[in-house]
């Protein structure tokens, strides 16, 4: 389509749903809507369109419109994405989710929110908090990330030990088909078992199978007490160890087990700039972290827990926060992945690849056979949520010329022989497409393509992304 064309794109659309509603793009709008969150612009990404609806009917008349006429549609929540879904690859109209930003409902007695699909995920916690629940979905992107695209990606995250990746949060679901059919399923029921359960098909399928406009969310007890420890290890046999004990003793107040390994420890600290929290020398380090409702019984309860793990030699060196201002330092430290271009790790190629809990310490063994010690001189970070399985690779990519694309095939040919996941929590974007395979089954992907060709024919909907 020519410039003409994109102008009588703009204004049919503009007829349709209200000039401001349906605009042309700005020189701003071009850099902003086409960059997915560190992911390059391709050179084909052309937005004809930027469409804000505020409303269900308005994102239906949108893509009906679109879908008639065969022009790509590209969903867009936060952009913090990942694995570049969210970025345009070809011509396209942009629907960006934005100002669907209303909290439809929020019900004490089913104990959900209902929210539009631009609604922030920061703004969903607050909500909850603001009437003594907890909305437990947590990601570094929560102030500007948006709770469709939480969805839409089935963002993971710290707690998902505790409360699930975020389907396990989601009991219903609104969306708009690619021909403009809104799917209302935006039940309350924790239970439901009338026939397939329609909301998964858009949970985790990145705006491929439809645009999420809604959503009813799980709440949960606000927490009375939250505890917080840094634990020094002699290595993963150990964290396996603490692990199991943290499991037994805490049941589900256990909210988080977050593992680093010493070359992070150490960028996240000391190249940062900031004393560590705990000396540096041990072979691996957990942020543990409980949430209870006592908080009269709960602090001295989680200190004899790490008290004994000292004793019994499951930990050689423990800090537990004492205060607000200590659980964010232990914190910082965990999330320091987003300082890292501070500390001279960039530009930088990451990994989120999962395999059972109990196989991290040999994949993380083997990962480093098959880049740092081939590679003489690659640093290579590890990280993750271990008790999911989920494992971090943070691989520098400046000072040595090796392709990105050799690093990718080293890392997924580990990955894949332990029948493990290529994409634990991003998901699939651009960025991992050509790596899908790896993880799933030929049955699984045909299965994928059969349900991606039921249900955008015309294939308009985020294409060039998951398959
Ligand atoms: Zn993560």
């Amino acid at each position: 389509m020519d410039p003409a064309g994109d102008a009588e794109v703009v204004a049919e659309l503009a007829a349709l749903v209200g000039p401001d509603t349906v605009v042309a793009p700005t020189a701003d709008d071009l850099v902003r809507h086409t960059e997915g969150y560190g992911v390059e612009a391709t050179a084909a990404a052309r937005i004809i369109a930027l469409a804000l609806p505020r409303t269900t009917a308005q994102a239906s008349a949108i893509l009906a419109w679109c879908n008639e006429r065969r022009i790509a549609v590209q969903p867009q929540g936060g952009l913090t994405g990942l694995a570049g879904g969210a970025a345009p690859v070809g011509p396209c109209v942009v629907v960006s989710m934005q100002r669907m930003r209303r909290i439809r409902e929020l019900d004490r007695a089913a104990s959900t929110i209902t929210v539009e699909a631009g609604v922030l995920l920061e703004t969903v916690q607050q909500a909850a908090d603001a009437v003594d629940l907890l909305f437990p979905l947590d990601i570094g992107a929560r102030g500007s990330c948006q709770i469709g695209g939480n969805v839409s990606t089935n963002a993971g995250g710290n707690r998902v030990l505790r409360f699930g990746m975020a389907r396990e949060l989601v009991l219903g679901v609104e969306a708009v088909l690619a021909d403009g059919t809104i799917v209302d399923a935006l039940h309350k029921m924790a239970k439901n078992n009338a026939g397939y359960d329609v909301k998964q098909l858009f949970i985790g399928s990145e705006g491929t199978l439809g645009i999420v406009t809604a959503v009813v969310l799980r709440l949960f007890p606000r927490p009375r007490s939250v505890c917080t420890a840094l634990c020094g290890l002699a290595g993963y046999a150990a964290v396996l160890e603490l692990l199991q004990q943290a499991r037994s003793a805490f049941g589900p107040q256990l909210t988080a087990f977050e593992v680093m390994w010493p070359a992070f420890y150490r960028v996240g600290t000391l190249d940062l700039g900031r004393q560590p929290p705990l000396e540096a020398g041990h072979g691996a380090y957990v942020l543990l972290e409980t949430m209870g409702l006592d908080p009269a019984q709960d602090p001295a309860r989680f200190e004899a827990v790490i008290t004994a793990a000292l004793q019994s030699g499951t930990i050689a060196d423990a800090v537990i926060a004492q205060s607000q201002r200590e659980t964010n330092a232990l914190w910082t430290v965990r999330d320091s992945s987003g300082e890292w271009q501070r500390a001279g790790f960039w530009p930088e190629l990451s990994f989120d690849v999962s395999v059972s809990t109990g196989e991290i310490g040999a994949l993380v063994e083997e990962l480093d056979a098959a880049l740092a010690r081939r590679w003489a001189g690659l640093d290579v970070l590890y990280f993750g949520h271990v008790a999911d399985g989920n494992l971090h690779v943070g691989v520098r990519m400046s000072g040595h010329s090796i392709p990105a694309r050799q690093i990718e095939e080293a890392v997924y040919a580990v990955v894949a022989a332990r029948r493990g996941s290529i994409s634990a929590e991003h998901g699939i974007g651009t960025l991992k497409r050509d790596f899908l395979h790896l993880s799933r089954s030929p049955e699984e992907l045909a299965l994928m393509r059969l349900l991606k060709q039921a249900m955008d024919p015309r294939g308009i909907l985020n294409p060039g992304k998951v398959l």
